[in-house]
């Protein structure tokens, strides 16, 4: 976070001192409030009172957004808005981001870490879901008795029977799409002839 004491001690332009998606401290939050009245000041937008530039045919005013219970430093933007002409909201997205995972201590290694885990710890638990052994099941639909192999969406015990299966896949109305996906049918019910319709 940036505080006030640290732009003092910067001896910066606030311009200077401040990058997009930096947070800001309370004394700089309101500093906006009360250096001249605000051009904006909203619950969630304050812009300083003062014309910074002039571009895309208005002027722009330095401006803090809120996120969460957070102000964040969204640049010089035109009056009401908390993107700089030209930029857009996914650019100032991925500042606030790396600078709010940075401040945690989190770095794109890190980040990297986790999104590898998590994939290979998918894959050990597909493999897991497909090697249950297949078992007496109650559908789910009818309440008939089938055979299959657990799939984890379903209650313990629970899978679906092949006439139940085949009256999700069938059209509404003649012309119609099937009652249901085969995606959702996977996320309900799993795989074929591995949770449901064995052999
Ligand atoms: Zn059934």
């Amino acid at each position: 976070m940036k505080t006030r004491a640290q732009w003092n001690a910067s001896r910066q332009n606030l311009t200077d001192f401040l990058e997009i998606g930096d947070e800001v401290d309370e004394s700089i939050m309101w500093y906006f409030v009360k250096v001249l009245p605000p051009a904006c000041y909203r619950s969630d937008l304050i812009q300083i009172g003062e014309p910074y530039d002039f571009k895309g045919g208005a002027e722009t005013f330095m401006t803090i957004r809120k996120m969460g219970s957070s102000w964040i430093y969204a640049g010089c933007c035109h009056v009401g808005h908390s993107d700089e002409p030209g930029a857009n909201y996914l650019d100032f997205l991925a500042a606030y981001q790396a600078k709010s995972h940075a401040a945690a201590g989190i770095t794109p290694a890190t980040m990297a870490a986790a999104a590898e885990y998590s994939e290979a710890d998918e894959v050990r638990d597909a493999a897991k879901k497909a090697d249950k052994p297949i078992t007496q099941l109650a559908c789910a639909c009818c309440g008939g008795v089938t055979r299959g192999r657990q799939w984890f969406n379903q209650d313990r015990g629970y899978g679906i029977c092949g006439d139940c299966i085949a009256w999700l896949r069938k059209p509404k109305s003649d012309t119609g799409p099937a009652r249901e996906s085969e995606g959702y049918i996977r996320d309900c019910y799993g795989i074929e002839g591995k949770h449901f319709n064995v052999a």
